[in-house]
């Protein structure tokens, strides 16, 4: 076992990296990039335990049972600091707070190591203030930032970065990781795979979480369920509701649990009156989980489209009769049936609609209304 392990079909990265762990004076700032659930954050931060890893041949490193290893994964590892956002941007001041971090030298472990998750969720003025640090940085401290595309951040810090591109795993690579790390049984792991489309921690949902599969389903069978206009309408309706509902089984749960810790750091419980003193706290924590809903409602709604976008895929690629397997293999009858009752040409422009949707959503459009235009545009 080691610790890059878990990333599955990555090999070129893999070596890559591996390289760069043994090297004496390796590469100051790094880029990771990949599609979401490629895997980037695992491999910032399997690319950090090997760093610090405490064993001593260089070949050796990043052996996954070393404790400087194990800590690193972990994410307690006192030299290395994660940001993930869940918020829609990362602060300015956060920022800064990293940068003055990365300014001490390490405590146990060979270097300094700062790795931005979202690294693309920065404004460009929060992004200048960290160009300063990535450019000059102290001789022991490396970053690694994270980001969907190079694109996704802005150029002056590309150019000063070591790029690490990820590819989508292929879908056995997935299925075999959740099998082996998840213990989730391989033909349903295949499923979900394909399902997913090699996006690894929505394949992982869906395999563990049976009502997250039942909603994925009623959203890929709508074009099931549209016939006429008032149809279409109350199906952009559901849709909405799905994703929000999608959004909130994912957040509850946490925000219950920050909740309950911080009332607990307040030495109070559930039960108790709140004394005035610390009410703003508590109104502190609620208006950063309300942030933080805005965001994961947006991903879930953008989730939901590409869930749908898969049906008329799969409806095209048996209509063009393509050898390539259907992301939606379990509903095959229902999808060759949908496919003669229809042309290529009039799923090409179901397809189109579906992305003009999630471009017009991007530009905050009202999800209802850009839906709505949508499942009446299906409907021809
Ligand atoms: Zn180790």
């Amino acid at each position: 076992m080691s610790v890059w392990d878990d990333l599955q079909g990555q090999a070129p990265v893999v070596t890559a990296l591996r390289r760069a762990a043994e090297d004496a004076a390796p590469t100051h700032a790094w880029l990771f990039t990949g599609p979401p659930g490629s895997g980037r954050s695992n491999a910032a931060r399997a690319f950090a335990a090997a760093l610090q890893c405490e064993q001593p041949a260089a070949a050796d490193r990043g052996c996954g049972h070393c404790h400087a290893c194990h800590t690193v994964l972990a994410g307690t590892h006192a030299d290395v600091t994660r940001v993930a956002t869940d918020k829609v941007t990362i602060s300015i001041a956060e920022v800064r707070s990293l940068i003055s971090r990365a300014q001490d030298k390490p405590s146990t472990g060979r270097w300094r190591i700062v790795i931005i998750e979202d690294a693309d969720r920065m404004v460009e003025r929060t992004t200048n203030v960290l160009l300063k640090a990535i450019e000059e940085p102290p001789p022991r401290t490396i970053w690694m930032l994270c980001a969907p595309s190079p694109a996704d951040v802005i150029v002056t810090i590309r150019s000063r970065c070591r790029p690490v591109g990820l590819r989508i795993p292929p879908v056995d690579d997935v299925a075999a990781l959740l099998a082996r790390r998840d213990g989730v049984e391989p033909e349903t792991a295949r499923v979900v795979a394909r399902m997913a489309q090699s996006h690894i921690g929505v394949a992982r949902r869906l395999a563990r979480d049976p009502e997250a599969r039942a909603r994925r389903d009623e959203i890929v069978t709508l074009p099931l369920r549209l016939s006429d206009v008032s149809g279409a309408v109350r199906a952009a309706g559901t849709l909405v509701d799905l994703a929000q509902a999608d959004a909130e089984a994912s957040t509850a749960d946490r925000n219950a649990a920050e909740r309950a810790d911080l009332l607990a750091a307040l030495g109070l419980t559930e039960e108790d009156k709140v004394p005035p003193s610390v009410r703003s706290q508590l109104k502190h924590l609620a208006d950063e989980q309300k942030r933080r809903a805005t965001r994961s409602q947006r991903d879930a709604l953008d989730r939901a489209m590409t869930d749908l976008s898969t049906f008329y895929r799969d409806v095209l690629v048996l209509q063009l009769g393509a050898h390539t397997d259907l992301v939606n293999g379990h509903l095959d009858a229902t999808l060759r049936q949908f496919a003669l009752a229809s042309s290529p040409e009039t799923t090409l422009r179901r397809i189109d609609a579906i992305a003009e949707a999630r471009e017009r959503l991007a530009a905050n459009v009202a999800p209802l209304l850009a839906l709505e235009a949508m499942t009446v545009s299906l409907l021809s």
